[in-house]
């Protein structure tokens, strides 16, 4: 079984790629952004805190997001492949995921890959404030790079209602963008010792990026 792991700044488009492997080639899609905004869903103290944590763009605790992603990784059937959109971001979890594959037997066997996406802040900016989705069946929109055919209807299910996540403002994407120079590129000098690092140039058209993708897998 393979693990794939999707490195980059926030933006570069992890997620849509990683929806699309999911879509096309049966691989299991493990966002732990997802996950934490469906434990924020829930009304609960733990919620709120995630949610301070995640709307200044700082990074939930190590500790957290390991008990988050283990559960998930037990719980879902990923017999085809994994694909983690999002995990791991410090060094820490990098090293706790790999102990965690050694430690279950359905995951011993995993081969680990490690892709990343590069893109340039300006862009990154661009793209994330710019970005707001479908309130109804959640499909994604960009002010300028993909506005709605018909202004304020949803191309898919012409919903009127749309929205924005709280984190993707200015302000709080410097934020990301700072934490991910700090704690996230380590671990690329950490896969690239292990000699399972790959990179691809995100600025390209996410068709190219996708076919960039799937010739590492
Ligand atoms: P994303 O959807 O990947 O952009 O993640 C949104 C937010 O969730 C991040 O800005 C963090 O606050 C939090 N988050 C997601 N994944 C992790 C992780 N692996 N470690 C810590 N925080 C995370």
């Amino acid at each position: 079984m393979k693990v794939i792991i999707l490195l980059g700044p926030p933006g570069c488009g992890k997620g849509t790629q990683a929806e699309k492997l999911e879509r096309q080639l049966g691989y299991k899609k493990l966002s732990t952004g997802d996950m934490l905004r469906n434990i924020v869903k829930q009304d609960s103290p733990l919620s709120i805190k995630i949610q301070e944590v995640m709307d200044a763009g700082d990074l939930i605790d190590d500790e957290l997001i390991i008990k988050v992603i283990e559960k998930s990784f037990l719980e879902s059937d990923c017999q085809q492949g994994v694909i983690l959109d999002g995990f791991p971001r410090t060094l820490i979890q990098a090293k706790h995921l790999e102990k965690m594959l050694l430690k279950n037997s359905k995951l011993q066997n995993a081969k680990l890959d490690v892709i990343s996406i590069k893109v340039n802040d300006i862009s990154l900016i661009k793209r994330i404030t710019g970005r707001f989705f479908c309130s109804k069946c959640l499909s994604g929109y960009h002010d300028e790079y993909k506005p709605t055919i018909k202004d304020g209807i949803c191309d898919q299910c012409g919903s009127k209602s749309f929205s924005r996540r709280n984190d993707d403002n200015e302000e709080t994407v410097k934020r990301r963008l700072e934490n991910y120079y700090n704690d996230s590129v380590p671990i690329i000098e950490y896969y690239k010792e292990q000699k399972i690092f790959n990179q691809i140039d995100g600025e390209q058209t996410m068709e190219k990026v996708y076919t960039e993708l799937t010739s590492y897998l």
